[in-house]
């Protein structure tokens, strides 16, 4: 391939990360809404409000294992109680009415009987031939749940916005919904651009390495809840690029490449990308992460992250996953922010915020950090076990020992095992 001689200077402004931030926010929106079945709508958010269409529970149930009785019934027979006239099963109503002076056996959750207004717990009678004697008389509507009074028929149960968990899925369920209406789980494709990459399973050539970043990023991707695919990586050839990019557009919501996007003669993904479609940054000042670059591609957010390992998992945390988070018609959060306690002092860099992995852990309400060693952005392993993210504002020199610098807390806070 013939190439240009090297750019020296980028034509792309330097912006903030928050100014970066602002440019993808404007041009994302929560995916249309779809209907999908409900079982696997967990992590999605509603894109309509739920009214109940159905009165839970629907019929006036027992709330004990008992008898179904009239309550302050005159007509008991005062030497042998209430007659018995059989039993109700939770599903299997006899639709028999009682009668003045009967009873009948219930089960938690069968429908009361008609004429029935109460149950008497069982812990509360006694049986004998045919009859039963209360030791605790009940008034009118004890241990019955009424029609609706868990959820009123019409009542707006869930708010549109509202993420689905365990509890939602249940309540829609329990209102006969089969299928809820929600904004789809994005679809991802992950493309490694880079004529070095050879993928684990093959021999590595002189020259080669093994592409890590695409494994690394569709990891994170399913971590979220997202569907991911993880395309062939395209070589550094202007036509491999072009052709790779068009696939992805077709079949995803969203496209993360790695690769490419700095001012090697073989950094293909900017022009590519301002010839598909438009590219609305080609730089940010952050460490790692300053050739960060994001386009539309027909309306296809594309972010293209810098190849080296870290770069693209802390692009990953920072721009993915609150893109993806807006897709799926959640807010844009971070994780968490802390301030944190340094054990030991860190260089700042003079014009970008850097963003240190870390060890952190709170010790009595103090969060201490220490970092996870050479920060190089080749070194994953600086992001392997890290559980917070210092934020290190730009500036001269050093943050000394006990300062406090804001750090983002990881998803491993929980369970991180943090090696002091
Ligand atoms: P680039 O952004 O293409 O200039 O790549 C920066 C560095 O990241 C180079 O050392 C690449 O070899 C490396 N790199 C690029 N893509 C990958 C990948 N998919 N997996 C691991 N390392 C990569
Ligand atoms: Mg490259």
């Amino acid at each position: 391939m013939t190439t240009q001689p090297f750019a020296n200077t980028s034509p792309y402004a330097l912006l903030t990360f928050q100014q970066a931030w602002e440019q993808i926010e404007q041009r994302l929106d929560a995916l249309p809404p779809q209907y999908v079945p409900l079982e696997g709508a967990g992590g999605l958010v509603l894109a309509a409000s739920v009214v109940a269409s159905s009165a839970v529970p629907p019929f006036a149930a027992s709330t004990m294992d008992g008898y179904a009785v009239i309550a302050n019934d005159p007509a008991v027979d005062t030497a042998r109680g209430r007659r018995l006239t059989g039993e109700e099963a939770a599903g299997a109503p006899s639709r028999i009415p009682i009668g003045p002076g009967e009873c009948r056996r219930i089960m938690t959750g069968a429908p009361l009987p008609p004429g029935a207004d109460a149950v008497i717990a069982v812990e509360d009678t006694r049986e004998a031939k045919g009859y039963m004697i209360a030791t605790l008389e009940v008034a009118h509507g004890a241990n019955v749940r009424p029609v609706g009074s868990d959820v009123a028929l019409g009542a707006v149960v869930l708010t549109e916005g509202t993420l689905l968990g365990p509890a939602e899925i249940g309540l829609l369920a329990m209102l006969g919904q089969a299928r809820v209406q929600v904004h789809p789980r994005p679809r991802v494709v992950v493309l490694a651009t880079g004529d070095e990459l050879a993928q684990p399973d093959q021999q590595l050539v002189p020259g080669q390495i093994y592409d890590s970043n695409s494994y690394a990023l569709a990891e994170a991707v399913r971590t979220i809840g997202c569907q991911v695919e993880r395309s062939h990586h395209a070589a550094d050839e202007p036509e491999a690029v072009e052709q790779a990019l068009r696939e992805a557009v077709s079949r995803a919501d969203l496209v993360i490449t790695t690769g490419g996007v700095s001012m090697g003669t073989r950094d293909l993904l900017k022009p590519t990308l301002e010839r598909l479609g438009t590219v609305h940054f080609g730089r940010v000042a952050t460490k790692p992460g300053k050739p960060l670059t994001y386009a539309t591609i027909a309306g296809v957010p594309v972010l293209a992250l810098p190849g080296n390992p870290v770069s693209t998992l802390v692009g990953f945390e920072m721009y993915v996953r609150p893109a993806l988070r807006l897709l799926g018609g959640k807010r844009p959060l971070w994780r968490p922010s802390v301030k944190a306690r340094l054990l030991h002092p860190i260089k700042r860099d003079r014009e970008r915020l850097d963003w240190q992995r870390a060890h952190v852990l709170e010790l009595d309400g103090q969060w201490q950090a220490r970092t996870t060693g050479a920060q190089a952005s080749s070194r994953l392993l600086s992001m392997v076990g890290a559980n917070g993210l210092l934020c290190v504002a730009p500036g001269e020199g050093q943050i000394a020992t006990g300062e406090c610098v804001d750090c983002i807390l990881l998803e491993r806070v929980e369970s991180a095992e943090v090696p002091w």
